[in-house]
């Protein structure tokens, strides 16, 4: 007789009872179907594919992409008595030798196996010998080409369905709009799955999105100071060598701040995961290289010092903090050069030229949310197929409702500097004439003498920059493709340029010396 799904949950793992849909799910795997599962990081993924291994007959194979994650997971299932093992590369021959044979005996409840491993000719003969009782992919989204994680041997994951065609398969992933729900289906042969889509917002998460005033680094050490002293969390850049510079720098400023990034050595990466894990009040500042599958309930912030490539990445990354349903903070500074810079790595990443259309509506989205006025999260739920009715009350905008202003006429100014220099200079230059700067280069080229000069004086430079930063992340300014940073003019901007339609931006700085009649251009 099987065990019951609910006495594992209690006598293995130690709850009173499922979280919505993880019985469902469990119930539909133990009926011999598939499901396609989305849940929120920390939203407990694991328990719906540990607990039918465990009550069924036979081994569970789990496919996951991370290593070190598999390690933990496969430590903590021995720890509470399952018989759970891995198989991948950091394992010696003898070593996968003794896992084979465990699994050839029927010792085992669950395999993990890292993709690259479970396709080779061994590992599929040797499932062939034995009975398997459900398949698990981990993160399936990696088999998106349009995301950000993408792994090529996940397309191949396919061979599961046909060569092992009775066997119950479920998909999981913290991670998928639409389209790549779509894709996730399609790939793995998942048409026939049922979809458990649950809980995306997350509630108890603040979101936090700051323009920088110029210096993001000494916000969010006032931001660490005023809201989160000695609690942990995680500080995410952009470079290897910004995550270093911020690290000691925090550390110079009195806070435990650690670096984490791939270009470290593997021990210092290691210890310093185990530290935040295992010490209170542990900074981890980190490129997106760290975080997959970390689960710290009380990461009480994340905090952004660079803009995310995508909504879905800002998403995942955010939805590290407050695992354990209290209060916490999504904290973002970014600046007119995070959406310079992001726009050119994004032209000239070298991705296929499908995913080239792709990208830039990603990053468009995530400047979307921004700029957005209103509610974070009635901007940032709908992505993932969750509408929010009302606003939410917790984020930014929602707390301190942000003034805009009409800045039609200096983005008229902007624009038709950008025009009258012939649409190649970069934001420093145009500011410069537009602030009818005594300087050498603009001399040479005549710009002087054109009628935009001096025209923006009333403006400081950081003001400009801000109008600048809007403009680009609205899409009527475009950034060169050759990464000179020089600035071109979109068909978009010509309503506002005629002005046809008045341009309202976010309040920043509070420019009021600004003659509220509209030019020609
Ligand atoms: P995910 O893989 O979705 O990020 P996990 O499976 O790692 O999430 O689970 C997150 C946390 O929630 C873990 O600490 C897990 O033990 C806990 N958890 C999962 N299911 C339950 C439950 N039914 N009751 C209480 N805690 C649970
Ligand atoms: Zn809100």
């Amino acid at each position: 007789m099987d065990k019951k799904p609910l006495e594992i949950l209690r006598n293995t793992f130690g709850y009173d009872r499922f979280r919505s849909p993880q019985d469902e799910v469990i119930r539909t795997l133990l009926q011999g179907m598939d499901a396609l599962v989305l849940m929120p990081t920390g939203g407990g993924k694991s328990l719906c594919y540990q607990i039918p291994a465990m009550a069924l007959p036979g081994t569970g194979v789990v496919v996951s992409p991370l290593i070190a994650l598999m390690q933990d997971q496969v430590a903590a299932l021995r720890q509470a008595g399952v018989r759970a093992a891995y198989l991948n590369s950091t394992l010696a021959s003898d070593e996968a030798r003794a896992v084979e044979t465990q699994l050839l005996d029927g010792r085992l409840d669950l395999l993990y196996v890292a993709p690259e491993r479970l396709l080779t000719e061994r590992t599929l003969n040797l499932l062939d010998r034995v009975c398997v009782n459900l398949f698990a992919i981990d993160e399936a989204h990696c088999v998106s080409q349009w995301g950000h994680d993408f792994r090529p041997e996940y397309i191949k994951l396919s061979l599961l369905a046909e060569r092992w065609p009775r066997v119950p398969r479920i998909a999981l992933t913290a991670t998928a709009d639409a389209r790549t729900r779509g894709e996730i289906r399609a790939r793995l042969c998942l048409d026939q799955a049922r979809a458990f889509i649950s809980g995306f917002d997350r509630p108890n998460i603040r979101y936090r999105i700051n323009q920088s005033a110029g210096n993001a680094r000494r916000e969010l050490l006032r931001f660490i100071r005023d809201t989160h002293p000695d609690e942990a969390g995680i500080v995410y850049c952009l470079s290897r060598k910004r995550v270093e510079e911020v690290a000691e720098w925090l550390t110079g400023q009195g806070l435990t701040a650690l670096p984490y990034h791939a270009g470290l050595p593997a021990e210092m990466r290691e210890a310093h995961q185990r530290r935040f894990l295992n010490e209170e009040g542990i900074i981890i500042v980190a490129t997106i290289a760290f975080g997959m599958g970390i689960d710290k309930p009380n990461v009480r912030f994340v905090a952004h010092l660079n803009l995310p490539k995508s909504i879905e990445a800002y998403y995942q990354e955010t939805g590290r903090a407050g695992r354990d349903g209290l209060a916490a903070d999504a904290w973002m500074s970014y600046g007119l050069q995070d959406v310079i810079t992001l726009r050119q790595m994004v032209d000239a990443s070298d991705a296929d030229e499908s995913h080239k259309r792709v990208e830039p509506h990603k990053l468009d989205a995530m400047l979307g949310l921004c700029e957005t006025v209103t509610c974070r999260r009635q901007t940032l739920l709908p992505y993932f197929g969750e509408p929010l009715a009302e606003p939410c009350g917790n984020c930014d905008n929602c707390l301190e409702p942000p003034q805009t202003w009409d800045a039609t006429v200096p983005a008229q100014m902007a624009l038709s500097c950008v025009h009258r220099t012939g649409q190649r200079f970069g934001v420093n230059y145009l500011v410069d004439v537009l602030r009818g700067k005594e300087d050498e280069r603009i001399r040479g080229f005549g710009h002087d003498r054109l009628s935009v000069f001096g025209i923006g004086r009333d403006l400081t430079v950081n003001e400009w920059r801000g109008i600048f930063r809007q403009l680009i992340a609205r899409g009527l300014l475009t950034v060169d493709l050759e990464g000179h940073g020089g600035l071109h003019l979109n068909p978009s901007c010509r309503p506002v340029l005629r002005g046809e339609v008045p341009l309202m931006l976010r309040k920043e700085t509070v420019p009021t010396r600004i003659s509220r009649e509209p030019r020609r251009s």
